[in-house]
């Protein structure tokens, strides 16, 4: 009996070690559930746009565990940028760039200047930058992120300088930033009167972006200014070409270029423009153009073909003031909360939006002032019917320009 019990130790033995190694495998398999469980939350929350809820989540999975891949502290790092908690996210690539392998220190130098820069310490972050310029891993990303720094900090000749250094990562939209670059130099030059070199710069802006709107008007300007309405007229018309949505910016420049008596060949250049665009500011142009010349019932013939064609509540609100006008007091009496009504639509709805972000402006800025995109606020034809008091007809003014 002994000798049986003997021999069932080494069963016993076994049985037991199992039994451990079951229960260590159960804990270690709970462990990764539970660590797994809060990558899974976090991942929907993010698709849930719960960005808070998942940064956190996404925290408690790096915090779970010790060994992590460098490429998760990578990720959590920029999580706490993205965040706005910047100082942790500067302490913890700090601490990431203390434990990283020589071939990884450039990315986490990368991640720790776009902290500095998001942080609002550019200095810092120029540093490192530069410092990363020479180095091969992270070179493009690191030229990238400096340019956006000098147009930050609008140091637009250091911008140009880099742009013009690293040709090779040249892209259309880094040449349509960089003809915005020599846009903000020229006017900075224009400003101080040496209209010569601002010249130079808007004719550098256009020899890289054939598009630059902006710079083909500069140069109108600045032609207008010295007398040379001609020329003028061949940048203005340039500049319509680029961009026929930018008409109604350029009516006022064009008028410029025209002096009492020459009322046929402006609305020969404006009809021209008619046959790309029925925007109602160019009609209602050519209409206050007409009006020096034709009779009011031939006007009102070519704005109401013009409304039937192409309805818009711009062109419909100048048709019904010219009517309104023409009606007795006591008629006039009759339709002011109508005429109130649109007035008040005129005045409060905006006249530029961007095409990237939607942001919409009463004053036309070169750079949108909330995705920061350049060049890509137009203007706005009135859609929307809400709105409140207030009254008279808006116009493009050089002044409304930024
Ligand atoms: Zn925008």
């Amino acid at each position: 009996m002994f000798e049986l019990l003997f021999l069932l130790l080494p069963v016993a033995v076994f049985y037991g070690y199992f039994m451990g190694f079951r229960n260590a495998c159960k804990n270690e398999q709970s462990e990764k559930n539970k660590k797994f469980g809060f990558l899974t939350k976090g991942i929907n929350y993010f698709l849930y746009r719960e960005n808070d809820k998942a940064v956190d989540e996404f925290i408690r999975y790096y915090d779970s565990d010790t060994e992590h891949s460098f490429e998760d502290g990578l990720a959590l790092g920029a999580l706490l940028r993205e965040r706005g908690e910047l100082e942790k996210a500067i302490r913890f690539h700090n601490k990431l760039l203390m434990s990283a392998e020589p071939v990884q220190r450039s990315a986490v130098l990368l991640e720790l200047a776009r902290d500095f820069m998001n942080s609002g310490l550019l200095n810092k972050s120029e540093d490192i930058l530069k410092e990363l310029i020479s180095y091969n891993s992270e070179r493009k990303s690191a030229v990238m992120l400096l340019i956006k720094l000098y147009e930050q900090e609008k140091e637009w000749q250091k911008a140009i300088g880099l742009i013009d250094a690293f040709d090779c990562y040249s892209s259309d939209s880094l040449r349509q930033r960089q003809s915005q670059f020599h846009c903000e130099l020229g006017n900075e030059l224009y400003v101080r009167q040496n209209y010569a070199k601002a010249n130079d710069q808007f004719k550098k802006a256009v020899t890289i972006n054939k598009k630059c709107v902006r710079a083909y008007l500069n140069m109108a300007k600045i032609l207008i200014e010295i007398g040379q309405t001609k020329k003028a007229l061949s940048y203005i018309q340039d500049a319509v070409n680029a961009d026929p949505e930018m008409i109604p910016v350029c009516l006022k420049s064009l008028a410029k270029c025209f002096f009492a008596g020459q009322e046929e060949e402006h609305l020969e250049v404006l009809n021209s423009w008619l046959q790309i665009s029925e925007n109602p500011h160019l009609v209602i142009a050519i209409s206050e153009i007409m009006a020096k010349t034709k009779t009011r019932e031939e006007i009102d013939v070519f704005l109401l073909r013009v409304l039937k064609k192409t309805p818009s509540f711009e062109l419909f609100s100048y048709v019904w003031e010219r009517m309104y006008s023409d009606l007795g007091p006591e008629d006039q009496e009759r339709f002011t909360v109508l005429k109130s009504i649109m007035d008040a639509h005129q005045v409060n709805n905006h006249r530029f939006m961007c095409h990237k972000c939607g942001f919409k402006s009463s004053v036309l800025f070169w750079q949108c002032p909330s995705c920061h995109n350049w060049e890509t606020m137009k203007p706005h034809q009135i859609t929307d019917w809400k709105a409140s008091a207030g009254s008279t007809e808006k116009k493009y003014n050089d002044k409304d320009i930024i």
